[in-house]
């Protein structure tokens, strides 16, 4: 380690060194001796930064695998201008960055404890595909819900961490990552949109900035309860290029504007539905999928006419609905109005028939065509996956007829020649 720099920078070495001895590295008094070594670079006035690129130039010239932290790698433009060769970059107070860098270039350790875990932890999920889990809490306060109160105000993981372990489940074979968290589209919202760094590069905490890295990988992936900001519109055009996958997971919960006000969830239903015809427009492969609260307090007739008028007009792909449930400590419960449980059982019952009816039309539309399908489960009659347009657990299954020797985790090409309202028959080709 050549730590530079203020007092700042020194307690960011030290948490450096701190967690290298703890994962079982030893630090080396001189440059022979070390497999590798981390220059952590001040960048405040000129003459810091002529010194910092002298220690990463040194360091290159006396070992030759360099890491380059603190305030000059902010500005990892000049460091890499002065040397191509630094096998990282990160600006400061990113030790976990570094750490991930550490790790990709000169592996941990045999750790006779940790290394009987495997470097993507231990999943639940099967092993094609993986749940990324992008931050934890959330700023709104939806009348309805509880989580704010019972996990806090959002906080988002640092970019490089989440691309890190992206990357590890991706090599131990991970074919899909689902993106979730309470609130996918406020991703860095907490940190202003810090960035972080990722191979080397800079990369803001946004979910634009994390959807476009993270189709660099090579797999599929799958944005989760994305609140209708603006600023979703982004991320269009990365599906229509098939960086990511064309789907959507917008819990919209209504669409009377009296019952969203009433919920403090965004009341412009009629731009709402603006936006839906532009990202089709944008991208027509897209999925949306939704979900809705039938029964909120307060909610009449008239107002769940509006609901089913939306769900008509905005065609969506999938749908979930949920009778209002008064969860202990949701505002909403003190709301007037309650509805009696049958006629809130009755309006989900409704809503639902009328989905399969809009789900059917399209999934009708489907046969003949020739779709990208991701095998989860083989047997003896055949196997069974998903296509682009379905989340493991909450959408529809495409039934593969032939297909001999697919294992899950397979993609296959299956051409559609059959459908009813969640699911679709086809044969491999
Ligand atoms: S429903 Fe979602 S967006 Fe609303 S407060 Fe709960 S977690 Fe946040």
């Amino acid at each position: 380690m050549v730590s530079l720099g203020c007092p700042k920078a020194l307690v960011d070495s030290e948490q450096i060194l701190t967690q290298l001895r703890a994962e079982g590295y030893v630090i080396s008094p001189s440059y022979n001796d070390a497999d590798m070594v981390v220059v952590n670079t001040c960048g405040f006035i000129d003459a810091a930064v002529a010194e910092s690129l002298d220690a990463i130039g040194e360091a290159l010239k006396e070992n030759g695998k360099v890491i380059v932290t603190g305030c000059l790698g902010a500005r990892s433009d000049v460091v890499l201008e002065a040397h191509p060769q630094v096998l990282a970059v990160t600006g400061p107070h990113a030790a976990a960055e570094v750490m991930a860098a550490v790790h990709r270039h000169l592996p941990r350790p045999h750790d006779p404890f940790e290394s009987l875990i495997p470097p993507q932890g231990v999943k639940l999920t099967p092993k094609h595909y993986a749940y990324l889990k992008i931050s934890e809490g959330c700023n709104h306060r939806c009348t309805f819900c509880i989580i704010p109160s019972l996990r806090g105000d959002l906080v988002s993981r640092p970019v490089g961490e989440v691309m890190q372990e992206a990357e590890n489940l991706v090599k131990a074979g991970v074919r899909e990552l689902l993106v979730i968290s309470q609130d996918t589209s406020a991703y860095g919202v907490d940190v202003r949109y810090r960035s972080g760094f990722w191979g080397g590069r800079p990369l803001r905490t946004r979910m634009t900035e994390l959807a476009k890295a993270l189709g660099e990988l090579g797999v599929w992936v799958r944005l989760h309860y994305v609140y209708p900001y603006p600023h979703v519109d982004e991320v269009i055009p990365l599906m229509a290029e098939g960086k990511i996958l064309p789907y959507l997971d917008v819990p919209f919960q209504h669409a009377s504007p009296r019952i969203l006000r009433a919920m403090k969830r965004p009341g412009d239903v009629e731009g709402t539905l603006a936006r839906i015809r532009r990202w089709r427009e944008v991208c027509p492969e897209i999925a949306i999928r939704s979900t809705f609260i039938a029964g909120f307090p307060g909610e009449t007739e008239a107002d769940f006419e509006l609901l089913l008028d939306f769900l008509r007009e905005a065609e969506l792909d999938r749908v979930g609905c949920f009778a209002y449930s008064p969860v202990e400590g949701a505002t909403a419960n003190a709301l007037p109005g309650a509805v009696p449980e049958e006629v809130k059982q009755d309006r989900v019952a409704q809503l639902m028939a009328l989905q399969a009816e809009i789900s059917a039309a399209k999934l009708q539309r489907k046969i003949g065509k020739t779709l990208t399908v991701l095998v989860d489960e083989v047997d003896e009659e055949g196997a069974v996956g998903r296509s682009k347009a379905d989340a493991p657990e909450i959408d529809g299954l495409v039934f593969i007829e032939g297909g001999v020797g697919l294992q899950p985790g397979d993609f296959v090409e299956v051409e559609i020649v059959d459908a009813d309202e969640h699911d679709l028959w086809g044969r491999a080709v």
